[in-house]
């Protein structure tokens, strides 16, 4: 009998041994499935919590539904009676201290016509004459591998990335447009431009797939995202599941792995699944074969900051959902979402709920934030909320949670480097394998996805070894 030990119980880890479980079942193998969680609860940078009348969550608050794999996994664990979609209305800028839409017909920022430039608020005339040049340039030297950045003000000029899509972007992205390939964010636009000639032209083309998504993008459940997590904890019958014990040591032994813990036993095991964040991989390997290609792997940090109060959320801009702060803005905060507005679930008086979110774009304004109490900076973000809506008052409940260097930031050669990374591991430690968001895509569907993958790599790998 074969064991699998996946170290790490966020969303990858439950996938792999939610996918693992199954395949087990399906043809009656007797492998032993051990999951292992540092934490008391699973669900890693999912976590909602309740504070009376609002639901708030300390990390992720939505699942793209359109992505691979999502609707089928929320149909296995039966999960559509507690799904919510986000409400749709407008995002605003914080342009020259006012609030601007971003236009409608958009994709992150990025106009989907002719007309949706024009109509613009956030763009000079002259920034919108330089994106028309979208329309009559070829693109020679770019490919899925090239920045983002470079790539969208080659076509559409400085101005509108500047205003209107860098801001969007990076907040999705979380980092710098030129230090984030289109293959790691939005390949498909450099499809467009070789397909059409032109991205808006792709864009407007390829209109239905943004649009059927449009309405329902974002998938939550009433009780807040951890439901699909403890729905997954519920479903996985046939594995030892340890929490509150973090695994301290990998050591190899003959035709496996043992593995110490912190609560002193120790586990021998075939198969390995780190799906922890790759620091901690890397640490739990200690391997100076593998640190070249693990030192260039980063993280990026943010702080999220929740205020609830007794005001009627109708005190908001009738149609909004919440806006994103550019550089160099006297707002300290990078976005804004009104939580009560976009996702009703969150406040069951319909008072205000809003979710601030501070980056470390700027590194000596972010290393000052994140060295305030959490009481200083739920003060932040009051004088932001004034500032920016005109809205005070005391709040009647507050989160704040600060992900320090525990946001995975991919650069230009991240595929690369997981490719090398993958090609030392599998000859040094066969049967360990890497998976989640430090590698395979931050969002929360690719995590899934890599969980899957992973699970049915482990499952053919042990059937042929048979
Ligand atoms: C503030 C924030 C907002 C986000 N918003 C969204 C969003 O709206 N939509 C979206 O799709 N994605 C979002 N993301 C990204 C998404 O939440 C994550 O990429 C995803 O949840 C990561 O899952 P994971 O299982 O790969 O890693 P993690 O969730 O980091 O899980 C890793 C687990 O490993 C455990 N661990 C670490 N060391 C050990 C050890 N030694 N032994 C045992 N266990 C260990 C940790 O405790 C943790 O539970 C957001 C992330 C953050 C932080």
């Amino acid at each position: 009998m074969n064991t699998v030990v996946v170290i790490g119980g966020g969303i990858t880890g439950l996938s792999t041994m939610y996918y693992l479980q199954k395949l087990k079942k399906n043809s009656k193998s007797d492998m032993k499935l051990i999951l292992i969680e540092a934490n008391k609860t699973l669900g890693g940078k999912i976590h909602s919590v309740s504070n009376g009348p609002f639901i708030m969550e300390t990390g992720a608050d939505s699942i793209v539904a359109r992505k691979q794999g999502v609707a089928e996994l929320i149909d296995e664990l039966n999960l559509h009676n507690e799904m919510v979609n986000n409400a749709t209305g407008k995002s605003y800028i914080y342009h020259n201290n006012q609030l601007k839409p971003i236009p409608d017909d958009t994709v992150f920022g990025i106009p989907m016509s002719k007309e949706a430039l024009f109509s613009s608020e956030l763009i000079s005339e002259d920034g919108k004459k330089e994106a028309l040049k979208d329309f009559s340039t070829k693109n020679t030297s770019f490919t899925k591998d090239s920045s983002i950045g470079l790539f969208l003000e080659t076509f559409l000029g400085k101005e509108i990335v500047k205003n209107q899509i860098a801001p969007v972007l990076s907040g999705v992205y979380s980092g710098k447009l030129n230090e984030l390939t289109l293959a790691t964010t939005l390949p498909y636009l450099l499809d467009y431009k070789n397909e059409y000639g032109s991205i808006i032209k792709g864009l407007s083309e390829n209109k239905e797939k943004f649009q059927s998504a449009g309405n329902k993008k974002f998938v939550s459940f009433k009780n807040g995202l951890s439901t699909i997590i403890d729905r997954m904890e519920e479903s996985l019958t046939d594995v030892d599941i340890l929490k509150g014990v973090k695994v301290n040591k990998i050591s190899p032994r003959q035709n496996g792995y043992t593995l110490q813990l912190s609560n002193q036993e120790s586990i021998d095991t075939d198969y390995i699944v780190l799906s922890t964040p790759h620091t901690v991989a890397q640490n739990l390997l200690e391997d100076e074969k593998l640190d070249h290609d693990f030192n260039q792997l980063t993280n990026s940090s943010l702080i999220s900051v929740y205020v609830g109060f007794d005001i009627l959320d109708e005190n908001l801009p009738a149609d909004g959902t919440g806006f994103i702060v550019p550089e160099n803005s006297h707002l300290i905060c990078d976005a804004c979402t009104w939580t009560s507005r976009k996702w009703t679930h969150t406040s069951k008086n319909r008072n205000l709920l809003f979710r601030l979110f501070y980056k470390n774009t700027d590194s000596t304004k972010f290393n000052y934030l994140n060295s305030l109490s959490k009481q200083d900076l739920i003060q932040v973000a009051l004088k932001d909320i004034k500032m920016s809506l005109g809205i005070s008052g005391e709040p009647i409940c507050s989160e704040v949670t600060k992900w320090t260097e525990n946001m995975p930031k991919y650069h230009l050669t991240h595929r690369e480097t997981i490719d090398s990374l993958n090609d030392t591991l599998s000859n040094q430690y066969p049967n360990i394998i890497l998976a989640g968001c430090s590698y395979y895509g931050v969002g929360i569907a690719d995590c899934i996805l890599s969980g899957k993958n992973t699970a049915y790599t482990i499952f053919n790998k042990n059937e042929g070894a048979y």
